[in-house]
């Protein structure tokens, strides 16, 4: 049966008494999720939506988000998620775009979501704890999963906008049922009785694959935090005996930075898994000391399920690489005219395999330009070692020129992360007159660090060439981040 929601009902027929979810007090079983999930396939069949109906879900992690996304799929519906803080004229052009016809949404963002649905004429449920426990309660469940074709569209991902325009990503049931199994057998190695972080955004392609359908698919226990911070984070690693920690670099570094209490146990955690964006080394060690866990790092993007290279739990780890790709992907580096690039050349990662979408729903040109003779093309620049690991340099529109010789933000940033005073760093180009761009480091201090623009542009000066240290060094209180936490380089405005 090609259906992703498949992976829930074998779990529940595997074992229905283990907990599948926990958030706060509420545990909700597999047999509760599945039996959930079913009568809301119901509800929605009632409603009129058949297969390939898009059904969008607007919530954060709460237990309600998988009775909607199992309950889309299992009635053949293509699951739209949306971020829950989205405002309604951003919420009106994912509708509009996907053509959904029903938005599913929790209270928290219900306002926005029905203003959003009576402009484009979508219907509106609202899962007000109560009353959508009720109605979906109410509600006989399907009997049965309704079952697609491997290349049918079982979830659309708007990608996370920090490339212009959202497109949706359209990623299949085999997509996402293979990327999910690869995540389980080949870096997390999770079964029964793992306990997983749920603090990644389940609407996000990292949260959505490497934590709920991983640990729906191993049976495993998915605990979810709303809303990420650091001391709730801890708190629940502690309670709930937290096994796999899986994060973005900004989590990893607001966790470093905060005191674990005393009494708290930590010890079960075994594996840290980090991506979406690229972990400096500093916090990489710093966290493996701190917490006593494995750091592995991987990399993907929303059009690749997300999973497309990891650094393997059974090879030595290389720090600061993003590993190698997965099983059944193949990487390739190619430069501005399309051909390959020479060993240890910078390169753009074109990827090939059975995690890559099918293309960006209705938008046959943008998916023409990703995807050329069946690679797609990241916009994502990269070397590869000896040994074949893959070590990002940074996204192509992100290289600085700066006078002719190329300078990668990444490169600084690690220096940056280095400053023992330095708790966020991003390095961006700004226009120069003379160098074409110039480099400039925007910083914000750990609590209680004292340094100064002067200081911290002297620090990398000392380490690295002339042409690379930031000329122009802004300290500010936060960076602005996107719904994962990644910091989001286009807004950063620099005051010259
Ligand atoms: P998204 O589609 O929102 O998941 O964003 C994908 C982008 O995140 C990629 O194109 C990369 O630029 C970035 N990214 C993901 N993982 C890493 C990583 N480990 N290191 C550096 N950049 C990463």
């Amino acid at each position: 049966m090609n259906n992703l929601a498949v992976l829930l009902a074998e779990s529940a027929r595997a074992d229905g008494r283990r907990v599948a979810l926990r958030q706060g007090e509420i545990d909700v079983t597999y047999a509760q999720l599945d039996d959930a999930s079913a009568r809301f396939a119901t509800l929605l069949h009632t409603r009129g939506i058949r297969p390939g109906d898009r059904v969008a879900l607007v919530m954060p992690n709460v237990t309600h988000f998988p009775v909607g996304y199992y309950g889309i799929l299992r009635a053949g519906g293509v699951v739209v998620p949306m971020n829950p803080l989205l405002k309604a004229r951003e919420i009106a052009f994912l509708l509009r775009d996907s053509g959904a016809r029903i938005v599913v949404t929790s209270p928290l963002s219900a306002d926005e979501v029905r203003t959003a649905a009576a402009e484009v004429g979508a219907e509106c449920l609202v899962s007000d704890p109560a009353a959508f426990d009720d109605l979906v309660r109410a509600t006989a469940p399907i009997p049965g999963i309704v079952d697609r074709a491997e290349d049918d569209t079982a979830v659309i991902l708007y990608t996370s906008g920090t490339t212009g325009t959202p497109k949706g990503a359209e990623l299949t049931h085999r997509n996402l049922m293979t990327n999910t199994a690869t995540t389980v057998e080949t870096v997390l190695h999770i079964g029964p009785d793992d306990v997983l972080f749920g603090g990644l955004p389940m609407f996000h392609a990292f949260g959505q694959t490497c934590a709920l359908n991983t640990a729906v698919a191993a049976g495993a226990t998915l605990t979810l935090l709303p809303r990420f911070e650091p001391a709730k984070a801890l708190e629940i690693m502690d309670r709930d005996g937290v096994t796999v920690f899986l994060g973005v670099p900004t989590m990893y570094t607001a966790l470093l930075h905060t005191a674990i209490p005393e009494g708290y146990d930590l010890s079960r955690m075994r594996l840290a898994v980090s991506g979406g964006a690229a972990l400096p080394v500093e916090v990489l060690h710093g966290f493996e000391r701190e917490f006593g866990a494995t750091v592995l790092e991987g990399y993907g993007l929303s059009e690749t399920s997300p999973v497309a290279s990891f650094n393997p739990p059974d090879r030595p780890r290389k720090a600061g690489s993003i590993g190698l790709p997965i099983r059944g992907v193949e990487f390739m580096l190619v430069a501005d005219d399309g051909a390959t690039v020479g060993p240890g050349e910078v390169g753009e990662i074109a990827i090939r395999g059975e995690n890559v979408m099918s293309g960006y729903w209705n938008r046959p040109d943008a998916t023409a330009e990703a995807i050329r003779d069946g690679w797609f093309h990241s916009g994502d620049l990269a070397r590869v070692d000896e040994d074949g690991y893959y070590f990002i340099v940074d996204r192509k529109k992100d290289l600085i020129i700066r006078g002719g010789y190329n300078v990668y933000p990444r490169e600084i940033e690690e220096v940056l992360y280095e400053h023992p005073a330095i708790a966020e760093a991003a390095v961006v180009g700004v226009p120069h007159e003379i160098h074409g761009e110039e480099v400039a480091a925007v910083v914000a201090l750990r609590d209680g660090a004292h340094t100064t623009a002067g200081q911290i542009r002297d620090y990398v000066k000392q380490r690295v060439a002339a042409y690379k240290y930031p000329r122009i060094v802004t300290v500010t209180d936060g960076l602005p981040k996107g719904a994962t936490g990644k910091i989001l380089k286009r807004e950063i405005v620099i005051r010259q």
